[in-house]
């Protein structure tokens, strides 16, 4: 478990070291909880450059998913998982020699067995919010979110010495709802290595230039992505750009001032109020007809002038646990696409 906010400022030093240092032996090491991130913020990280505070926001998100760790537990334990939290005040670390020049370490949230079977295993608690609870959920956490499967994979390694099932355990920050994945084994194995793979250029890197913090790695992300507008080294990586970005002209948008947005508002909400006696009216009309002629003989009948129909529609859902479960991410890109569209909404 990570620390919560009224935790003794000793334990501090076990959650807050930046996410990559270099140790007395002059290795590189990371923290598990930045694996798949940004290697040239690591690097950043490692050799001293200054690194932007969190703001307000930031910091009530990551104290949110810190204080509701111990409710996703709970609610497992009171699932039949049989959990044991990591002791926030001596917690168990990993250390883990990934590369000749690389080392990770960390933490895990908890260890235990799923209901009726199963060995001991690493659990990864993550809090999200409900479009990326629902991300998760549809697409499985190795496409959603590769970062947290290496850390399961990274701490299953460095507490058992082995790759095992490794649970990632979710909490939907909006509803409260919580959701567990398990990632069989063999899939463990592979995210161990990709992290590993993942490593090398940076380790390379290190043994080629030393901890130079003026020669830095490529990036991993472009100026624009939400990884670059929530780094703590953007105006080192990307000086200007952030500003620059945000104020940049859309040329392909028409130009909106702002005050037309504000009549766009008032327009749709007239609008909105004019509609809704009417579509009430009409919601109770259906109703009625439906109750109606779910009693007929026939699915279609003749009223008056028109014609009533009672249509019925059947929908048909995929079970995305068991999906996730049964096939490897690959396959599952092939089957489960995403879309992504976008509109307005008023409220
Ligand atoms: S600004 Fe983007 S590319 Fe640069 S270090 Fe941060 S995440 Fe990496």
């Amino acid at each position: 478990m990570k620390e919560t906010a009224d935790a003794p400022a000793a334990r501090a030093g076990a959650y807050d070291r930046p996410n990559a240092s270099f140790d007395w032996e002059g290795q590189l090491e990371v923290r598990a909880s930045a694996a798949m991130s940004c290697r040239r913020a690591l690097w950043y990280a490692a050799t001293g450059h200054e690194a932007q505070p969190p703001d307000e926001a930031a910091l009530t998100v990551m104290e949110t998913g810190r204080a509701l760790e111990p409710v996703v537990l709970n609610a497992m334990q009171r699932e039949g998982w049989e959990v044991t939290p990591v002791d926030a005040n001596s917690p168990t670390g990993i250390v883990l020699q990934l590369t000749p020049t690389v080392k990770v370490t960390g933490h895990p949230d908890a260890t235990g067995r799923m209901p009726l079977f199963g060995e001991e295993t690493v659990i990864e608690v993550k809090t999200r919010g409900p479009a990326a609870f629902k991300r998760w959920q549809a697409l499985g956490a190795e496409r959603s979110h590769p970062d947290s499967v290496a850390q399961a994979a990274l701490y299953t390694q460095g507490l058992f010495g082995e790759a095992r099932d490794a649970v990632i355990a979710t909490m939907d920050t909006g509803d409260r709802t919580w959701d567990t994945e398990v990632i069989p084994v063999e899939r463990v194995d592979r995210a161990l290595e990709r992290t590993r793979e993942w490593l090398a250029p940076l380790g390379a890197h290190y043994a080629t230039h030393g901890a130079d913090p003026e020669v830095l790695p490529e990036r991993d992300f472009e100026a624009g992505s939400w990884r670059c507008n929530s780094c703590p080294f953007l105006a080192a990586c990307l000086p200007g750009d952030a500003e620059e970005g945000a104020e940049a002209p859309d040329e392909e948008a028409p130009e909106v001032t702002a005050e037309d947005a504000r009549e766009a508002v008032a327009a749709y909400v007239a609008a909105r109020e004019a509609l809704r006696e009417p579509e009430g009216a009409k919601r109770q009309a259906l109703d009625t007809l439906k109750a109606w002629m779910r009693h007929q003989p026939s699915a279609k009948t003749e009223l008056g002038s028109h014609t009533v129909s009672l249509v019925r529609s059947t929908r048909y859902a995929v079970d995305h646990k068991r999906l996730n479960a049964l096939l490897a991410p690959e396959a599952r890109a092939e089957i489960v696409t995403e879309q992504t569209s976008e509109s307005v909404r008023i409220s």
